[in-house]
């Protein structure tokens, strides 16, 4: 009887452990522990052992039955804990190649921010980055926009305090640097900035480039050359340019400069709406009155400015449609630049 006892209790461990789902258990208790069970046939023959070993043996059928019981239960967790896979993790195939992690990459907004950056210094401008909490003063004032100037209305301004803001443009790096620099100069200042407004075609926090360039005997002329050198640099071919007579506060003359529309080559479509042309920046002839503000003589010096629109130039170098794309992290758009 003993050595049925210990059979018994070898059976019920190796049966255990090849388990692997809730349903077998049942058989399992049953077979094993059941009323009508191994366990029960074995003990009806205690009967039949001397009165001498009948306590040991006794008391050796406990230890099994509890030792079964205890395995049964160990099992039973494993198994509702999904741990008893053991017949699924033999199947994995090692041989099977990983799966890649996704390459990541710049953002279109970068990617056309560097390209127009490497253009102009291309031409010979340098690079300087300016705050985007900006002072009153170098986002309007020395701007020759003063308070109470209508310009003021244009920027949907965000105000941190009545002289603190969000600058509206990048323009500010124009004072700040003629302040702390003497002519010549060649730079551009690339950043973000921000105004109160949010349709398909604006977005409350957008990017510039601002550029500008003084020396002696700067005409309008040079402004065409380099305009025109950086709109078919970047869109890789010979587009007509059109300067229109326009108004900033900080230029005199100014022009919007319009491009030959990328969609249609000129022909009128729903972009260009049927115009032919896309306004693409602003520019104009640095005003005296913002020469004088900074310390530079108007009678020596002369000097361009322009700014264009980051989102505005990848929108129409990619043909996208809707500004706030390039804003809603969605993996499926960003990842076709
Ligand atoms: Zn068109």
């Amino acid at each position: 009887m003993e050595q049925e006892l210990q059979r018994l209790q070898e059976e019920a461990q190796q049966e255990l452990a090849a388990l692997t789902e809730a349903g077998q258990l049942e058989d399992f208790r049953i077979r094993f522990l059941g009323r009508k069970g191994s366990f029960s046939t074995i003990m009806r023959s205690l009967g039949t052992v001397s009165a001498e070993d009948r306590p040991r043996l006794g008391q050796l059928a406990n230890t099994v039955k509890a030792r079964i019981e205890t395995l049964f239960e160990e099992r039973q967790s494993a198994i509702s804990k999904g741990l008893a896979a053991d017949a699924d993790r033999d199947q994995i195939d090692l041989t099977l190649p990983g799966r890649r992690p996704e390459i990541g990459k710049l953002h279109p907004v970068t990617q056309i921010m560097n390209e127009v950056c490497s253009i102009f210094e291309g031409l010979g401008f340098s690079v300087a980055e300016g705050p985007d909490v900006e002072h009153d003063h170098y986002n309007f004032e020395a701007l020759n926009i003063p308070a109470h100037h209508p310009a003021r209305d244009m920027h949907d301004t965000f105000y941190v305090s009545d002289s603190i803001l969000l600058r509206t443009h990048t323009s500010p790096m124009q004072a700040r640097i003629m302040e702390a620099q003497q002519p010549p100069l060649r730079v551009i200042a690339p950043g973000k900035v921000y105004r109160c407004d949010s349709d398909i075609t604006h977005t409350p926090m957008f990017h510039q480039v601002e550029g500008f360039l003084v020396d002696k005997k700067v005409s309008f002329a040079d402004l065409k050359g380099v305009l025109t050198v950086f709109t078919r640099k970047m869109f890789e071919r010979d587009l007509a340019l059109r300067f229109r007579p326009s108004f900033f506060p900080f230029t005199e003359p100014s022009a919007e400069v319009d491009i030959a529309c990328v969609i249609c080559g000129g022909k009128g479509c729903r972009v260009c709406k049927k115009t032919g042309w896309l306004e693409i920046l602003g520019s104009g002839m640095i005003d005296p009155e913002v020469f004088k503000m900074v310390g530079y003589d108007p009678e020596v010096y002369s000097g361009f400015a322009f700014g264009l629109g980051i989102e505005r130039i990848a929108m129409l170098k990619y043909g996208i449609d809707d500004i706030r794309l390039y804003y809603e992290n969605d993996l499926r758009f960003l990842s076709q630049f």
